[in-house]
């Protein structure tokens, strides 16, 4: 029988099952429009309630701090755009990292074409921004500090609770892009002491196209999406309801348990990283070594293109990518790696295996019985291979 094993999970997960029940009722009979008065609205209503009651749970946030959007991309330019609209009036100094994904990068992009100024801080060699150099950054005219909670490529997981008392002590909104975290590791708003957090429900066993941005009470920000009276007149558009329902439903269950399964995956991710270690010679391990996502694993093989070594692990049935899937299909090599110090020509050959709940140890058996011959092969084709 044909093998298939998924190892893409930063890039989307597959929806539960509950998740999947938790949707349908209004995707048929419960079809009404939430701001609708009748009856038969009362429903839809009451999910968009409990969907939000369950995302403020998952965070220990209050569900009026809760808003829905359409995705984490749009959490994030909504965090930031927002934020910064609203306190230009204070100054328009906006500090971020340079290994953002590209939802922060090119809004923070978008905001220097229209007269903000950003600093984007280096990372160490290990993904980590540093306090102190976020510090050392921070200006009279600051206004907001946007630093991601775990990086969707090499899966460094930062030190956002420092970070953002920083912040915090300089009276500067921060806010962070946790799309990777939520559902991973344990997220409390108010442990972390941020005032702006992006989730996506794609990447926690939710559908796609439904998002969540936290704002937490008092935050100064401006609307983004403008249009009719939903979300307490802070963002127009008629509710996704079946996705916020299956939000809800699945962020309810990626939590649950999340220590046990936190060990689970990461015992699968060291017999990963150990295996490839141990048979692969010129592998580098990419991010950092213990700060890291449960499920991430990144290596970069010397002398191989990514490219290459996904279409020969998509022969063998397996699913995996070469720095971020938005990036794939160009020939630039990740901005991430390339913070990292790496050279262009390193940064090239590199390979995200994520680890999702759904894996089993049998599966990463079977990655580590093909991987090895693969990187052999393509190196023997290398010109660049010293042998
Ligand atoms: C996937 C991802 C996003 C974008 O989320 P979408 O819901 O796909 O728009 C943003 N930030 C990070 C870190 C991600 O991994």
């Amino acid at each position: 029988m044909e093998q298939f094993v998924y190892l893409d999970n930063s890039a989307t997960t597959p929806v539960k099952p509950e998740v999947l029940e938790a949707m349908l009722p209004y995707l048929k009979a419960e079809f009404g429009n939430p701001s609708s008065i009748y009856k038969k609205a009362a429903a839809a209503e009451m999910a968009v309630a409990e969907g939000r009651r369950q995302v403020a749970a998952a965070l220990g946030a209050d569900p009026s701090e809760i808003f829905f959007t359409a995705c984490g991309t749009e959490a994030d330019n909504w965090a930031i755009k927002g934020a910064a609209l609203a306190n230009q009036a204070k100054g328009k100094h906006i500090i971020t990292s340079q290994i953002e994904h590209h939802a922060v990068l090119h809004t923070a992009a978008y905001l220097e074409k229209h007269g903000f100024s950003v600093t984007y801080l280096p990372v160490d060699e290990q993904g980590i921004v540093s306090p102190d150099a976020l510090r050392d950054a921070i200006r009279e005219d600051t206004i907001l500090i946007s630093i991601m909670m775990a990086n969707n490529e090499i899966g460094t997981v930062e030190p956002i609770r420092e970070l953002a008392s920083i912040a915090a002590e300089k009276k500067i909104l921060f806010h962070t892009d946790a799309v990777q975290a939520v559902g991973s590791i344990p997220v409390d708003v108010k442990e972390l002491g941020v005032d702006l957090l992006s989730l996506s429900a794609h990447k926690f066993g939710g559908p796609k196209g439904v998002g969540a941005l936290y704002i937490k009470k008092g935050t100064k920000i401006d609307t983004f999406m403008h249009g009719g009276a939903q979300e307490r007149n802070r963002r127009g558009g008629t509710e996704n309801v079946a996705g916020i329902a299956g939000l809800g439903k699945a962020i309810t269950l990626a939590t649950q348990n999340i220590e046990e399964k936190r060990e689970r995956i990461t015992a699968l991710r060291e017999k990963l990283i150990a295996g490839i270690m141990e048979t692969i010679p010129h592998a580098r391990l990419n991010g950092h070594r213990t700060e890291r996502l449960p499920g991430n694993v990144n290596f970069c093989f010397q002398y191989i293109e990514g490219e290459a070594l996904l279409l020969r692990l998509d022969a063998k049935g397996i699913a995996a990518s070469s720095g971020s899937a938005c990036t794939s299909g160009s020939l630039d090599p990740s901005h991430v790696l390339l913070a990292l110090g790496l050279p262009h020509e390193i940064a090239h050959g590199s390979l995200r295996l994520s680890i999702g709940e759904q894996n089993t140890e049998a599966e990463i058996d079977y990655v580590l019985s093909v991987l090895p011959d693969i990187v052999k092969i393509l190196r023997a084709m290398s010109p660049i291979y010293p042998g």
